[in-house]
């Protein structure tokens, strides 16, 4: 009999925790498995924001497939996906086609900058790891440039992270820890740098406990990051970027450096390929499968789901995307073993948030209690040293894990 062939694409979290339940609970002569990713090796991307600051070197966010994968079971295929053609069942990649039985989609998301001008040309954002590469080689060329100029142009100090969520805050957390040591390295006044960050909403991390954004905002602004929330960003230039001043004027604020940190939208290959989509995600079924698709899943930042609750999305996180990983695992494995009833609901199993602010302090809820400052801080490093054991067990902690804990 022809073995199912099931095809994953991308080696995110949501690629990877399914690969590695598949890997496990199938055997070679049940089904083949084909994993497709673009690079050879996983990033974290809920580290980039410390990549992107300087912080943390890139290597250190990052870690090989083939160190999770048991390639006895698993094909691995380092390629760019570039269409789905769900009638042929078929993947095109920038180097050939594959064929599947079951799919996987686990894309991602892409940055959405929501046509404001400029953006995608002026604007840096942090998305992998050659973003995170190119936005610290940036900001410290800025430094050293400034050091050197003899006509010294100040604006080239400012930065400018438009985005007061999740990314815009953790990225500020770690640039405010950063720039001090910036500035001691080139002999710059530390008074010359001007952090900005730009918020179109009235609010700062929304729907984040208010205490614990007013504490996240107090300790930034202690650091010297300046607030202008409730201001769109109208455009962005090589100068810097235009936001709106009251109704109908516009200001202009130069900066050396820009970073859009404010939208993320679903994988552009979801849109591509016809699969029933809303800004390029995709509205799963409780089984996380995509409407009218029998054999596609879809997880992770590319999928949509409703909170009923709140009636509103449920925010794109690792978290999920983790969970979502298994759920799909198991559905594939029951569709695979030709088991009889109906496939598993996703249900979301939220444990809580931690936004860090730096290496050194954070705020969050963890199991509904409220954290701050070094506790947080604590929580979030076995966040990320959980995601590593989630996917790699004991051996990939001990050797990407955080263990600088307070
Ligand atoms: P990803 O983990 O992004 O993986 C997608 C994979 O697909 C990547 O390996 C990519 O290279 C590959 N890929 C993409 N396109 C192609 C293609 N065309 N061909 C081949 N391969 C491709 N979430 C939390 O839960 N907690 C946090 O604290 C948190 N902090 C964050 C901080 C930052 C700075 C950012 C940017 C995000 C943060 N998030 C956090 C959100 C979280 O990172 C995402 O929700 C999560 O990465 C989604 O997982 P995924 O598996 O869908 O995609």
């Amino acid at each position: 009999m022809r073995k199912p062939k099931i095809v994953v694409l991308g080696a995110g979290y949501g690629g990877l925790v399914t690969v590695t339940r598949l890997q496990k609970a199938l055997s070679v002569d049940e089904a083949n498995i084909v994993l497709i990713n673009k690079n050879d090796y996983h990033y974290e991307t809920t580290w980039l924001h410390e990549a992107s600051a300087g912080t943390l070197h890139h290597d250190r966010v990052r870690y090989d497939v083939d160190s999770v994968i048991n390639r006895s079971k698993v094909e691995f295929i380092r390629a760019e996906v570039q269409d789905i053609k769900i009638d042929e069942k078929k993947v095109i990649l920038n180097t050939g086609e594959v064929e599947y039985d079951y799919l996987v989609v686990a894309l991602g998301g892409e940055s959405e900058t929501f046509g404001i001008e400029g953006l995608k040309e002026h604007a840096f954002t942090i998305s992998n790891v050659n973003t995170a590469r190119q936005l610290r080689d940036h900001i410290d060329y800025q430094f050293a440039t400034y050091a050197l100029e003899e006509d010294k142009k100040d604006e080239r100090l400012t930065i400018v992270v438009g985005g007061a969520g999740f990314t815009g805050i953790e990225f500020l957390g770690e640039l405010a820890n950063r720039v001090p040591e910036l500035c001691k390295e080139y002999d710059i006044d530390y008074s010359k740098v001007r952090i900005y960050c730009v918020e179109a909403a009235p609010m700062v991390l929304p729907g984040f406990d208010p205490e614990l954004v007013k504490y996240a905002v107090a300790l930034l602004e202690k650091k010297g990051v300046e607030f202008k929330i409730g201001t769109p960003i109208k455009g962005a230039t090589p100068e810097g970027i235009i936001v709106a001043k009251g109704e109908t004027e516009t200001e202009v604020i130069k900066a050396g450096t820009v970073v859009w940190a404010a939208g993320v939208r679903g994988s552009s290959i979801i849109e591509k390929s016809g699969i029933e989509n809303m800004r390029a995600r995709v509205k799963v079924n409780p089984d996380l499968r995509a409407p009218n698709q029998e054999d596609i899943f879809v997880l992770g930042d590319c999928s949509l789901m409703i909170n009923e609750e709140i009636n509103r999305p449920y925010p794109p996180t690792a978290q999920i995307a983790m969970q979502q990983g298994e759920t799909v695992a198991r559905n594939v494995v029951k569709l695979v073993k030709g088991e009889e009833g109906d496939l598993e609901t996703f249900v979301p199993d939220l444990k809580g948030t931690v936004c860090s602010l730096g290496d050194d302090d954070a705020i969050g809820v963890v199991f509904d209690k409220k954290l701050t400052g070094t506790k947080a801080s604590f929580m979030k490093k076995m966040i990320d040293n959980r995601a590593l054991f989630m996917i790699g067990g004991p051996s990939l902690v001990l050797k990407k894990g955080k263990f600088n804990v307070l």
